[in-house]
């Protein structure tokens, strides 16, 4: 086996969280003799710095013909004007049409535990960026009236249903389709339509459909009752911070963004610049995407091992929380990342 991994270390606390990925990708790669190999791409301030531009077409280029991605946080906002967004040009170049967001409790004394994959729809909705062919889907007709276009449509609301049923099929069988449909009669309204005719090729799968804003409720009053969320991209992005929260906080809240061919692994928190520097962030999320990958992989190339070192990172995950004296300062310790990612290599050593 040889799997080449692309590996962008992105800016803020992205260096320190991705040295410590790493790590425990090379941890498993011995354990599992899985023959990763790593390149790294220049991304972010760092590439801007050496090379003039936050993402070049060849970073591009190199990111395509790699066999995974690990992308970590981006701090967009500091870029020059007329950079570009690496993500935002890596999700389009390659199409990853599916934001899958797990939020699973791994802290000890978790109330209830909750065990839930939001499927994001990853390519259209409400962002300015994804709605037009020319011109932003944000406009100004007059200083005191801002419009913005949402564009949903047929295939892209049935290919992400497809993916969350498909995911439902080796869970507990069960996906929660969540929208506003009662107001957005026409948009909400098609999401609905796809995922139900989609509902039909899954008869031992059950579809329940929740509206948004009862569904942002309900997660605060029991999340252990869903399985597969299937939404579309402002309520998924705004649904998984919220499951991430819930499940322990955003350090833990892990992502992996997919298409026909390609995945990236990335957290869901951003560059967090308030702590960058200081070996303090909490590496989890990523470590956690990575592992996701790993078992997007395992599917794909039909390889157990692959599926195998996915599983036992997340256990070694869980086995590093469960000892307080390991939790970086956002879960109320004093632990650091090189030490939690130890931690981690420890366990999975074992
Ligand atoms: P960005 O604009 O890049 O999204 P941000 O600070 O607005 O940056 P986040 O990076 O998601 O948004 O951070 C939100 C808060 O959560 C910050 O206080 C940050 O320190 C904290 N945080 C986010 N990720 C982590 C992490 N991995 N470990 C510890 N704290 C984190």
């Amino acid at each position: 086996m040889a799997i080449d991994l692309a590996v962008l270390r992105g800016d803020g606390i992205g260096p320190e969280i991705a040295e410590a990925t790493l790590a425990v990708l090379a941890a498993a790669d011995r354990c599992f003799g899985l023959g990763l190999s790593f390149s790294e791409i220049p991304v972010g301030l760092a590439a801007f710095a050496a090379e003039g531009t936050t993402f070049s077409d060849a970073s591009e280029a190199r990111i395509r013909a790699a066999d995974g991605v690990i992308l970590a946080p981006l701090a967009t906002y500091e870029y020059a004007e007329g950079q570009p967004n690496p993500s935002a040009r890596i999700r389009r170049g390659l199409d990853l049409y599916a934001n899958i967001r797990p939020s699973v409790s791994r802290l000890p004394g978790a109330a209830r535990r909750m065990d839930l994959v939001i499927y994001r729809e990853n390519t259209e909705g409400f962002y300015a960026d994804r709605s037009m062919f020319a011109g932003s889907g944000e406009f100004m007709p007059s200083p005191d009236m801002a419009l913005a276009v949402r564009k949903i449509t047929r295939s892209a609301c049935e290919r992400i249903a497809r993916a969350a049923f498909e995911a439902a099929l080796h869970r507990r069988r069960k996906v929660t389709a969540v929208h506003k449909a009662n107001v957005l009669r026409q948009t909400d309204g098609l999401f609905l339509e796809a995922v139900r005719h989609v509902a039909g090729d899954y008869p031992t799968v059950s579809l329940e459909e929740v509206i948004v804003d009862a569904m942002a409720a309900h997660l605060v009053r029991d999340a252990s009752v869903y399985d597969v969320v299937v939404t579309t991209n402002m309520y998924g992005d705004i649904l998984s911070d919220e499951a991430g929260e819930l499940a322990g906080g955003l350090g833990l809240a892990p992502a992996l963004n997919v298409g026909a061919d390609h995945a990236v692994a990335q957290a869901v928190h951003g560059s967090a610049p308030d702590i960058a520097g200081r070996g303090i962030a909490n590496p989890v999320a990523l470590i956690l995407s990575a592992a996701l990958l790993l078992e997007w992989l395992g599917a794909r190339r039909g390889e157990p091992l692959l599926t195998d070192a996915a599983r036992a990172i997340e256990a070694a995950v869980t086995a590093a929380l469960a000892d307080p004296a390991t939790h970086t300062p956002d879960l109320g310790g004093d632990g650091t990342t090189a030490g939690f990612a130890d931690a981690v290599v420890r366990a999975l050593s074992r």
